[in-house]
C-alpha cells in the first residue's frame, strides 16, 4: 500500500516502515561514528522501541557491541492498518543488529504486567545469563496494576493553581493561551501509579528474586527537570509529582543494589520530540525555541546523542559517576545553561503566532514529529508501494 501521515492531534495514526527503518539506520551511523563504549554486556531496555529507549538500545549495541533484550508495547500491522512506529523501528533495529551480528531479542507486550516480566527473564535466563544494565524508559498513559488489576490513567495537570501559559497548535502554527486545571487527588495518584517509579521497582525486584542481575549492574530511568517556564505545567505538576516518586524509588533501588556492587540512578534528560513530549502543552512551544537556541549555539541534541553521552560520559566514565548533588546524573546540562535559557526567555516573552516560524524552530519540531512516524525523510520514496505487514521476530 502506498502510506501518509494521518494526523489525529497529538498523535499520527499511520507509520511508514521505510521512513521508519532509515531514520533507525540514521540513529545507527551517527553511534558508528563515535568512540566505542564499554563497560557493560547484558543490556535490558525496558521501553526500548521509541525515544530515549530506543536511543539507548541503538547506543548500548552499535556503541558498544551490547547483547540486547528490549521489551515494549507496539502495534504490529492488521488487514489495512499499519503497525505503530515502534513497531517497524524495531523490527528495522533486529535486523540491522543481526546482520552485524549482535544478539538483541525483543518482547512485545504490556511491561507492566508479570508475565511480561517472566518472559523477559526467562530470554535473559537462557540466553545471557545475566544482565548488566537496565534502563527503564517506558512513557505511557495507562497502566493495569498486576496485582489488584486497577486500571490508573495519567492526566498532564498541575497540582494545587491552575495555570496560564503560552501553547502552540505545531500543526497550525497558531500561539495562543492554554490554561491547565489542577489535578484532584485521585488524579494526581493515578499519574504516580503509572510513571512513578512501583513498576521499575517490580522490574528490579523480579530480576533479583530470578538472580540475573549481574554482579555490579547499573540500572537508570529518567526524569525531565527544565526550566522555570515549564515547571508548572512539568516539575510541579502531575507528571512532576510522579517523578519524584521515580526519584525516591532510585534511592531505595540503590541501596539495594550498592550490596551487589551496583548502583541505580536518575538521569535528567533534555527535552526532546517524542511521541509523549509532543502532547505536553507549554512544552511544545518551549521546545520549538529550545531547538532554534541549541542549535544556534551548535550545541543541539536529540536522543542519540543523548543516550550516547549518558553512556560515555556518565554511567561508565566514573568511578565516580558524575551527579549532581542529589545524585542525579545530569545530560541536560546544555539545555539548562544560562545563556541558553535567558535566550530562550527574551524569545518566549516576545514569541506570537506572527514571528513563530521565524523566531524558533517549529518547522523543525513539525519534521520531527512527523519523523517519528516514519514520514519526511528525502530518502524515502513515499509514492512507492510498500508492504505494512513486517514481522517482528518475538520468542
Ligand atoms: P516514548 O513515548 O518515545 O517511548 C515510550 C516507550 O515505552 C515505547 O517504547 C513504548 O512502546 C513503551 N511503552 C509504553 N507503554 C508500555 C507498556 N505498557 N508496556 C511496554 N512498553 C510500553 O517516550 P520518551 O519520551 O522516550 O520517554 C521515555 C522516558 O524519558 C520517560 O520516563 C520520560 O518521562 C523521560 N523523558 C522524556 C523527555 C522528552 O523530552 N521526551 C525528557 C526527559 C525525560
Amino acid at each position: 500500500m502506498i502510506i501518509k501521515p494521518r494526523i489525529r492531534g497529538f498523535i499520527c495514526t499511520t507509520a511508514h516502515p521505510v521512513g521508519c527503518a532509515h531514520s533507525v539506520q540514521e540513529q545507527i551511523d551517527w553511534v558508528k561514528k563515535q568512540p566505542t563504549l564499554k563497560g557493560y554486556r547484558n543490556v535490558l531496555v525496558i521501553g526500548a522501541s521509541t525515544g530515549y529507549g530506543l536511543a539507548a538500545r541503538i547506543a548500548a549495541c552499535f556503541g558498544g557491541g551490547a547483547r540486547t533484550v528490549g521489551v515494549f508495547f507496539e502495534r504490529p500491522a492488521l488487514r489495512n492498518r499499519t503497525a505503530s512506529a515502534g513497531w517497524y523501528n524495531s523490527v528495522a533495529f533486529e535486523s540491522v543488529a543481526r546482520d552485524a551480528g549482535y544478539y538483541s531479542k525483543s518482547i512485545n507486550g504490556d511491561a507492566f504486567s508479570d508475565e511480561i516480566k517472566e518472559q523477559a527473564i526467562s530470554v535473559i535466563r537462557k540466553d545471557l545469563g545475566d544482565v548488566d544494565l537496565v534502563v527503564y524508559s517506558l512513557a505511557s498513559p495507562r497502566r493495569t496494576h498486576p496485582r489488584s488489576g486497577a486500571q490508573y490513567t495519567s492526566v498532564l495537570k498541575t497540582v494545587g493553581e491552575p495555570y496560564t501559559g503560552k501553547t502552540v497548535d505545531i500543526h497550525t502554527g497558531v500561539v495562543s493561551e492554554v490554561t491547565i486545571e489542577p489535578a484532584t487527588d485521585d488524579e494526581i495518584g493515578n499519574t504516580v501509579a503509572v510513571m512513578g517509579g512501583e513498576d521499575w521497582d517490580l522490574w528490579i525486584q523480579a530480576l533479583e528474586a530470578a538472580d540475573v542481575l549481574a554482579e555490579g549492574v547499573r540500572t537508570v530511568a529518567f526524569t525531565y527537570i527544565g526550566p522555570e517556564l515549564t515547571r508548572p505545567v512539568y516539575g510541579n505538576g502531575t507528571i512532576g509529582k510522579a517523578k519524584i516518586h521515580l526519584e525516591a524509588t532510585a534511592r531505595e533501588l540503590d541501596a539495594r543494589m550498592r550490596k551487589r556492587n551496583g548502583r541505580a540512578y536518575i538521569s535528567a534528560n533534555k527535552a526532546v520530540v517524542t511521541q509523549s513530549s509532543a502532547a505536553v502543552p507549554v512544552v511544545s512551544l518551549y521546545i520549538s525555541l529550545l531547538y532554534k537556541v541549541m542549535k544556534e549555539k551548535h550545541i543541539h541534541e536529540g536522543c542519540i546523542e543523548q543516550m550516547y553521552r549518558l553512556l560515555k560520559d556518565r554511567l561508565y566514565a566514573g568511578p565516580p559517576v558524575p551527579t549532581d548533588e542529589s545524585g542525579r546524573i545530569r545530560i541536560d546540562d546544555l539545555e539548562l545553561r544560562e545563556d541558553v535559557q535567558s535566550r530562550i526567555e527574551s524569545l518566549w516573552r516576545s514569541v506570537t503566532t506572527e514571528n513563530l516560524e521565524a523566531i524558533s524552530d517549529v518547522q523543525v519540531f513539525r519534521e520531527e514529529f512527523l519523523k517519528l512516524f516514519g514520514f519526511g525523510l528525502p530518502s524515502v520514496d513515499y509514492m512507492a508501494d510498500v508492504d505494512p505487514n513486517q514481522p517482528l521476530w518475538c520468542p
